[in-house]
């Protein structure tokens, strides 16, 4: 009885200690810049520049495909756990750049919060507004954090306009910025009526503690220096004060409010002090949603999800390590677990923690927290595991693809190794899988997000079933699935500029050349139901 209570005690604080998040941003915002310094806060690494080094590597994609024989390397960048303040935080990584993939959508599906990053310079960019899409969908809280304030950048006012605007969401400026560019004095914290002043020389790869001065310090002014930025600051200050809205908490949860802050992540300007706020008012592990009905992280039984599948790229080690989110109780290495899909038993026995050097293995875990598991062909992604009580998570959807080809296999002598490795990849969740509605033409059409989804592909289809293919791109860029079925395509009649396919479970999917001729087909037959991600089977 004893053991019991102390594991539930121990279960609670273990989910009251934690906070996860993903990061959202264009190329170049200054993810890479941001993650190393929040870690340098963390004390997980001493010195910024190691994240970065090994990203760098990461440019070509044959780079990467090296990178993927050296066990380990990008398994690492998965998730990123530090701590700070007694607070354990998980740091999803989103795969962007050339490896924008739907990893990166999925990622999204295991994470409670997200801190939308931004140049201040250029305001909203393409990859950041996808990203922010499917973090509504979820209701994830955001957390916007303007960066690169120490160059000349949009005013303030205008980026919190642009959020409001064409994101719908109420901002509530935690921090305000003095300046910015050749002039940026550094920032306002609203909350604590503090000054943090920003010393160009004084921040960089080490953690640093900025000066700060109470709000009324004659001292401000003086240090300031610059009347013009001074006077501006304080009109905006007062504008903010009169017309924008209070932080409200529940706002911020349910992701229609978000607390924005500004800084320098370069410098290092601004990052503890986003850091701090952002665990005030993050989202611990929260329930979520099952078969049983919501479960809360504090169920005693361990429960948890799929969300990413890895494979090895050395065909030596063909191993393949499946990403599983905790949502309840604790996990214990070598325990035996349910897998929900299947019904038969599984015995996790080769967990691995998944940041550090290569991959250390796992005694335990908590909700919030995200382990790596060896993968020998039983894992697809949204797959439930648990103990106790049957449940099921809600699926992780199809995301609309961008990219579409052909999938040609020249030698017919190899079309049973070319079925079984397109069928297995498909289901592992590397790329999507349509067909041409026209039966004649029966290659597989390849969907994808991102570019290296096809390499990937055509990599392991060569490497793990022998075979070559060859690419025939599709010229689309905007897929959408019919909601109705084939029923509601059939009553709209004919269709111009679009052609239809099939999911691979049968299902309509229309395909557009680009936005605008999806948003013509919409207009012109306003009861054909259209939507940018597949029903969950
Ligand atoms: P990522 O592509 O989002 O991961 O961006 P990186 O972190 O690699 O940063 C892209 C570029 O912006 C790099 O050259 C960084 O040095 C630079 N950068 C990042 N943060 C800042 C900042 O706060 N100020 C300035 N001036 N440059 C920054």
């Amino acid at each position: 009885m004893t053991t019991t209570l102390s594991s539930s005690a121990n279960l609670d604080a273990a989910v009251e200690q934690r906070r996860n998040f993903a990061i959202i941003s264009h190329p170049d915002a200054g993810k890479t810049t941001l993650t190393e310094k929040l870690l340098l806060y963390g004390g997980a690494i001493h010195e910024a520049g190691s994240v970065k080094a090994r990203r760098a590597q990461r440019h070509a994609v044959s780079d990467w495909m090296e990178l993927e024989q050296q066990r380990g390397i990008s398994i690492t960048s998965t998730v990123l756990q530090f701590t700070y303040n007694d607070y354990r935080i998980n740091l999803l990584d989103t795969p962007g750049h050339q490896d924008f993939s739907e990893d990166t959508y999925r990622t999204l599906a295991a994470a409670d919060n997200a801190v939308m990053l931004e140049d201040a310079a250029k305001g909203l960019e393409p990859q950041t507004r996808k990203l922010f899409e499917v973090c509504k969908m979820r209701g994830l809280p955001i957390f916007t954090f303007f960066n690169k304030l120490d160059r000349p950048g949009q005013e303030p006012l205008a980026l919190l306009d642009e959020i409001e605007k064409e994101l719908e969401l109420f901002t509530y400026a935690v921090n305000w910025p003095i300046g910015m560019g050749d002039r940026f004095k550094g920032v306002f914290d609203r909350q604590k009526k503090q000054v943090h002043l920003f010393e160009r020389s004084a921040h960089g790869s080490k953690a640093a503690e900025d000066t700060v001065l109470e709000w009324g310090d004659p001292r401000i002014e003086e240090l300031i220096n610059d009347d013009e930025v001074y006077g501006q600051f304080l009109e905006e200050l007062e504008m903010l004060d009169e017309l924008g809205p209070e932080l409200e908490l529940d706002l911020v949860h349910s992701g229609e409010m978000t607390p924005v802050f500004f800084g320098s992540a370069m410098t290092n300007f601004g990052v503890e002090l986003f850091l701090e706020s952002f665990l005030d008012f993050a989202l611990k592990p929260c329930p979520r949603e099952s078969t049983v009905g919501m479960v809360p992280p504090t169920r005693e039984d361990f429960s948890g999800f799929v969300f990413k599948l890895q494979a090895n790229m050395d065909p030596r080690h063909r191993d393949r390590v499946a990403f599983v989110r905790i949502c309840s109780g604790k996990f214990e290495k070598d325990m035996v677990v349910n897998h929900a899909r299947s019904g038969k038993n599984v015995r996790l026995s080769h967990p691995q923690k998944l940041f550090g050097q290569g991959r250390e293995s796992l005694d335990a875990a908590y909700p919030g927290d995200v382990i790596g598991l060896n993968n020998p062909g039983v894992f697809a992604i949204g797959d439930t595991i648990y103990q106790g009580k049957k449940l099921e998570y809600e699926g992780i959807p199809f995301f609309s693809p961008e990219l579409f080809a052909y999938l040609k296999n020249p030698n017919p002598s190899k079309f049973k190794q070319f079925r079984k490795g397109v069928t297995e990849l498909r289901e592992e969740g590397a790329v999507q899988i349509m067909y041409s509605a026209d039966e004649s033409k029966r290659d597989p059409i390849l969907a994808a997000v991102g570019q290296l989804q096809f390499e990937v592909v055509q990599f392991r289809l060569r490497n793990e079933y022998n075979v070559d293919t060859r690419l025939e791109m599709l010229p689309y860029g905007v897929a959408r699935w019919v909601t109705g079925g084939w029923d509601a395509l059939k009553d709209a009649g004919r269709l111009f500029n679009t052609v239809t396919v099939k999911d691979s479970y049968g299902r309509p999917v229309l395909l557009f050349r680009n936005e605008w001729n999806c948003q013509q087909v919409e207009g012109e037959h306003p009861k054909l139901a259209l939507s940018k991600t597949a029903p969950v089977v």
